[in-house]
């Protein structure tokens, strides 16, 4: 699977702009077991570097999309990491390998109950995750190292960039849902200035209003 993200990223190079990922992201990818988050049924397809069915109408991610999504986030041992969208779980638990703590967001209440399972029995301890609209982030550990929103919104919900510190990083796909979209990475400065960039054309499950 990390060469196929490998020869993934070398096809993208001049889109994202960069060459590698970090070893800390590659390390943690290596480090979770793709298999235990995905369906039974689609076990031999676990390490295949596409998206998967999960139920509910939704996927678990693509292993090259997290590797970048979580590179774009440039997360630091100490940091604190809002998820909008834990879905299976599979990025959730990558990004606690690299974060102090992750809080995660899952709308539908079913997924966010078997994702909060699967990641207890994996022995993730610094990862929350419940049941909420991503539109409206979760204020009450705000603000945050870092963003990152798994499902595409047709803009950037305020509330997320209220929620982000000062020089951190908010990684979204935006576009609407089945049209084009584009993989965001949205950055407040120290003053508190927002920028963003379009980082590579994307296809997420759409982020839905509740
Ligand atoms: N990161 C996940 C991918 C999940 S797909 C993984 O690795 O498995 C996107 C997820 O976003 C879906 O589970 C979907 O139910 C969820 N979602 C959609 N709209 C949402 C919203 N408004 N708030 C929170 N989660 C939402």
């Amino acid at each position: 699977m990390l060469m196929d993200i490998d020869r993934e990223l070398r096809y993208t190079r001049d889109y994202i702009g960069q060459d590698a990922f970090s070893e800390r992201v590659l390390a943690a990818i290596a480090a979770v077991p793709r298999h235990y988050f995905v369906p039974d049924e689609l076990q031999d397809a676990a390490y295949d570097n596409g998206p998967l069915p999960i139920g509910h109408g939704q996927t678990i991610s693509q292993p090259y999309i997290v590797a970048l999504m979580t590179d774009l986030l440039r997360l630091t041992p100490d940091a604190v990491v809002l998820e909008v969208g834990t879905g299976s779980g599979y990025q959730t638990a990558v990004l606690a390998q690299l974060a102090r703590q992750v809080y995660s967001i899952e709308i539908v209440g079913p997924l966010a109950n078997a994702a909060a399972a699967r990641l207890h029995r994996l022995g993730c301890i610094n990862v929350e995750v419940r049941q909420r609209d991503g539109y409206l982030g979760w204020p009450e550990h705000a603000p945050y190292d870092g963003i990152i929103v798994t499902a595409a919104a047709p803009y950037i919900p305020a509330p997320l960039i209220a929620q982000l510190k000062a020089g951190a990083r908010l990684v979204i796909p935006v576009g609407d849902s089945g049209g084009p979209q584009q993989l965001l990475l949205v950055e407040k400065d120290a003053a508190g200035v927002v920028s963003e960039r379009a980082v590579l054309p994307v296809a997420f499950v759409p982020l839905v209003k509740s």
